[in-house]
């Protein structure tokens, strides 16, 4: 059997083997890198594989045409200039990007590892390295592994998850810097996904803002904590527990009421519960916002303003809110002991939240340097990895028991 067509249409159809598929709708892929050869030889292959392809030469490229980021799948290039690859993974990292991303690398191959484990390690989908120089082949068998990768989170997965309710919490201790007493926990959300695994919530809490799912999970949230909290109290713990609460569930009309049956259904002391609000863009009324917040302190829950420092309007909401204590970011606190602009940040955070009179809490202290940093400008209270890391109830019952032992 001859392997050619002799019949009269043959010749269109050898032809198109050679022609790029046709662009699939949906199938964006974005080259970065500022090596033309490379942008060149790149889109080929990705134009070969049906996809729409853009280009950019670096971060200057993408903050001019941020729309970009939005392919789903992102070859970057480690070495971009004045720039790197790191720069731009912080980039995707920032903006939540869910695209599958190939490192394209002249490194070598450990530093390759380590870029890829640095993206995982910020919730980014690293589907692997494409070391230079490089055979078409190898791209292919990446992009095959994007077809086994599991499809990115949509609003649909997200409503089924709060049906099937797989939401759970896991729990981060809180300490006082000077004394190394447990003073409380926060609950964390997590999904667990039956094909994906565990889902962290940086990638489905905005999922949920946008499909305006954020208050049914706000209020399943609310009922797990409040559950756990009164198994704790029966236990004869007394630490608080911080639960993280979107602003948008305060503008539920029946927010204090449904908060006031639930919390009455656990049978959970208020006075125990504090409740963390992000600063945020969405806190558009503040005057309104007050006078919820003011209800629930009135019930007896403190009140926190989260990730203070990274959000638009803080000084405004720190100033107009009645907050009871002011979280530091992560971001400033992990950089304090290596970065003098982080620790500049930090210092001017801790001072403004004592001369507000509010508690202080840092978030994200890793590093023994840190908490002596911390412990130095009088910050009251911390939480990291240094101490512990959020945990599951099983687990924190053992943490509770060793913490007894060990003094922090
Ligand atoms: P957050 O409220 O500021 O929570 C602290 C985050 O920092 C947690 O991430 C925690 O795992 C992480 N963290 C704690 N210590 C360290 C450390 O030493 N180093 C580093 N690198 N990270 C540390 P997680 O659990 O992924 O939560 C991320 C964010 O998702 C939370 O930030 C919060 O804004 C949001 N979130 C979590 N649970 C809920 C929830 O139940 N409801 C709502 N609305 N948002 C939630
Ligand atoms: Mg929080
Ligand atoms: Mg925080």
């Amino acid at each position: 059997m001859p392997d050619f067509d002799a019949s009269p249409n043959a010749a269109p159809r050898v032809a198109e083997r050679f022609l790029p598929a046709p662009a699939i709708a949906g199938k964006r892929a974005l080259i970065i890198d500022d090596d033309r050869e490379m942008q060149t030889l790149l889109a080929l292959l990705l134009e070969r594989q049906g996809y729409a392809v853009h280009i950019a030469s670096g971060l200057e490229d993408l903050a001019h045409a941020p729309e970009q980021l939005q392919a789903e799948l992102i070859l970057l290039d480690f070495h971009l200039g004045e720039f790197t690859g790191i720069d731009v993974l912080q980039l995707l990292e920032e903006k939540r990007s869910q695209a599958a991303i190939i490192l394209v690398s002249g490194c070598n191959a450990a530093t390759g590892e380590a870029a890829l484990a640095t993206g995982k390690s910020h919730g980014l989908n690293m589907l692997g390295l494409l070391p230079k120089p490089f055979k078409a082949s190898m791209l292919a068998a990446l992009l095959a592994r994007q077809g086994q990768a599991p499809q990115p989170l949509g609003a649909a997965d997200l409503a089924e998850a709060l049906r099937e309710e797989r939401l759970f919490l896991v729990y981060q201790p809180k300490l006082e810097l000077a004394s190394g007493r447990l003073v409380g926990v926060e609950a964390l959300v997590r999904w667990q996904d039956p094909l994906r695994g565990v889902i962290p919530p940086d990638r489905f809490i905005a999922l949920a803002e946008d499909s305006r799912q954020i208050v049914a999970l706000s209020w399943q949230v609310l009922d797990l904590a409040f559950a756990q909290q009164a198994r704790w109290q029966a236990a004869g713990h007394t630490f608080d527990l911080a639960i993280n609460v979107a602003p948008q569930m305060l503008y539920e009309p029946r927010c204090l009421t449904l908060f006031d049956a639930l919390a009455e259904r656990h049978g959970v002391d208020l006075t125990r519960i504090n409740l963390e609000i992000t600063e945020s863009a969405t806190i558009d009324c503040l005057s309104y916002t007050r006078h919820r917040l003011n209800g629930l302190r009135e019930r007896g829950c403190s009140l926190s303003m989260d990730d203070f420092g990274t959000g638009y309007s803080s000084m405004s909401q720190l100033y107009r809110l009645p907050f009871d204590q002011l979280k530091v970011d992560r971001t400033f606190v992990g950089a304090s002991d290596r970065c003098s602009e982080a620790r500049a940040i930090t210092t001017t955070i801790v001072e403004l939240g004592q001369r507000l009179n509010l508690k202080v809490v840092a978030e994200g202290i890793e590093t023994p340097s840190q908490r002596v940093l911390l412990e130095s400008l009088g910050c009251d209270y911390g939480q990291g990895y240094l101490f512990a890391r959020p945990m599951p109830t099983h687990q924190l019952t053992g943490w509770l028991a060793r913490h007894h032992l060990d003094a922090f």
